[in-house]
């Protein structure tokens, strides 16, 4: 089971509530099976109300600082501004990560869920919030 920090979890919600109409997008660190901080990224998505697209620089920028903070990259997280907190086909066909976590939010439920998504197979991943 994963624990999730309350403080990142919070800052996943309002990164997405910030970024409405489109999606939002960031990266999650941590270490072993505790995801410890969240570190947002810009959407450069050619239709970011119905996609992501990390800005590369920023992705390699918050790499180096989980780094120094002796965190390893767990998670990647984005928003669905109206649809459920479920990967989409598109999420599917871009998920090249199979060791990563992938946190949805839905800001139409409010729900935030996680998935494992290994060549084309979505599983839930159970996590908990801690302190
Ligand atoms: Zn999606």
């Amino acid at each position: 089971m994963y624990r999730l920090r309350q403080e990142a979890e919070q800052k996943m919600r309002l990164h997405a509530r910030d970024c409405l109409p489109s999606e939002c997008c960031g990266i999650l660190g941590g270490i072993d099976r505790l995801l410890m901080d969240y570190y947002p990224l810009t959407n450069r998505a050619i239709t970011p109300t119905k996609s992501f697209f990390a800005a590369p620089e920023e992705l390699f920028e918050a790499i180096r600082r989980m780094r120094r903070r002796k965190q390893e990259h767990l998670g990647i997280y984005h928003s669905h501004p109206d649809s459920e907190a479920y990967p989409s086909a598109t999420d599917v066909k871009m998920a090249f990560y199979p060791q990563l976590i992938y946190f949805i939010f839905s800001a139409k439920t409010l729900e935030l869920r996680a998935f494992h998504i290994v060549e084309g197979n979505i599983t839930p991943v159970s996590y908990f919030v801690v302190d």
